[in-house]
């Protein structure tokens, strides 16, 4: 395994600890850890330590580097064994899940996680091409992002619990890392929802990814590249830069009610689903008309409203247009809480995707629909 190429990680950054992955580390643990330490790479317990089978069949490595780091759940139940044996355990169960109940040739995700912090390469070659930092391995974990990113799996369910600070920190430790490694820029740190008509990485996961984005901007700003590219971002300068609140698109569910649904519910007419109320309320029947539009554009069939589905109904409205897309456009300017001098004025150009998202979050810092071309 190549070790050239190697950052050295901020020193604000501690290793999860000097004691991690030591009973797993097969032949010489001891020196083995002290030469990840040395190079800042975090020890990461790759395949053949976990155990892992064969893939099944070849697997795809893209030749250039991801561009965006996406983070998961796994759903899984928050269990209190967080040990490395815990992890090479979760790592195998997953392994077969994907391989023998969704046919994929290997584990889906290119990294994992357990609540004890450890880390387990997911895919075979993924450690690998980290190390050599220009290629990666094409995983299963997003569906249209899958040969752009790097996915990493967090053990647990974060929907209504916030993740143990042990995971927190290691997944800090290794975006640091796969940013460094690849010259990812820091604001490029997403979670599936972002992509995919999906809950996860889950509410509370989900709202830890700006701070994590600033702690990883930060860790590269501390960090002693050897020779930056002068193509690399500037991580300084985006460290204290409203960059790192990326645009995001808000997870509509069953249970959710507001501007925004009205919103979604009139573009769902618009799109051609006239079953669907226009009353602010996502209750049964909106669910029912979101599985029909996910059926018609061929998407996972989940009845909620993320990355996956956001961009297909939020159409490019043009003023004047007086459609569907229109009226939801007039919807949501209608609730901006903002003070009448800051209330966005109604639309004189193409509203885009980044328009929508911006009228779509009740706290974006600055709305500004009329002059954006999302
Ligand atoms: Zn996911």
């Amino acid at each position: 395994m190549s070790r050239r190429g190697l950052i050295t990680l901020a020193g604000g950054i501690a290793l999860g600890g000097a004691s991690l992955l030591p009973g797993l580390l097969a032949d010489d643990p001891i020196r083995e850890l002290a030469e990840q330490q040395a190079t800042g790479e975090p020890p990461i317990l790759d395949c053949a330590r976990w155990g892992a089978r064969a893939p099944s069949s070849p697997l795809t490595v893209l030749n250039y580097r991801p561009s965006k780091i996406i983070v998961h759940h796994t759903a899984s139940p928050n269990q209190d064994d967080t040990s490395p044996e815990a992890l090479a355990a979760l790592a195998r169960a997953i392994q077969n899940d994907h391989m023998d109940n969704r046919d994929w040739p290997d584990t889906g995700q290119n990294f994992l996680i357990n609540r004890g912090g450890y880390i387990a390469e997911g895919r075979h070659e993924s450690l690998q091409t980290l190390l050599g930092g220009t290629s990666f391995v094409e995983g299963a974990h997003c569906i249209d992002q899958n040969d752009n990113s790097i996915g990493i799996e967090n053990e647990g369910t974060y929907t209504d619990v916030s993740p143990p600070a042990a995971l927190v920190n290691s997944l800090a430790i290794m975006c640091t890392f796969v940013c460094g490694q690849y010259a990812i820029p820091a604001n490029q740190l997403y979670g599936h929802r972002d992509f995919n008509d999906t809950a996860c990485p889950g509410d509370e996961l989900y709202a830890l990814l700006s701070a994590l984005r600033a702690q990883v901007a930060q860790a590269l700003v501390g960090g002693s590249s050897p020779a930056p590219s002068p193509t690399a971002p500037d991580q300084r300068a985006l460290a204290s830069s409203p960059m790192l609140t990326v645009p995001y698109w808000p997870l509509l569910r069953i249970g959710d009610r507001g501007a925004a649904v009205l919103a979604a519910q009139t573009l769902l007419r618009g799109a051609g689903i006239p079953a669907v109320p226009l009353d602010g309320q996502f209750g049964r029947t909106t669910a029912d008309a979101v599985y029909a539009f996910q059926q018609k554009h061929r998407l996972p069939p989940t009845g909620m409203i993320g990355g996956g589905s956001w961009p297909l109904l939020a159409v490019p409205v043009h003023p004047g247009d007086g459609g569907y897309a229109e009226q939801a456009v007039h919807v949501l300017l209608r609730a901006t809480p903002a003070a009448p001098r800051a209330r966005p004025t109604p639309p004189t150009a193409t509203i885009g995707p980044t328009s929508w998202q911006r009228l779509l979050d009740p706290h974006a810092p600055t709305a500004q629909p009329a002059t954006q071309h999302g």
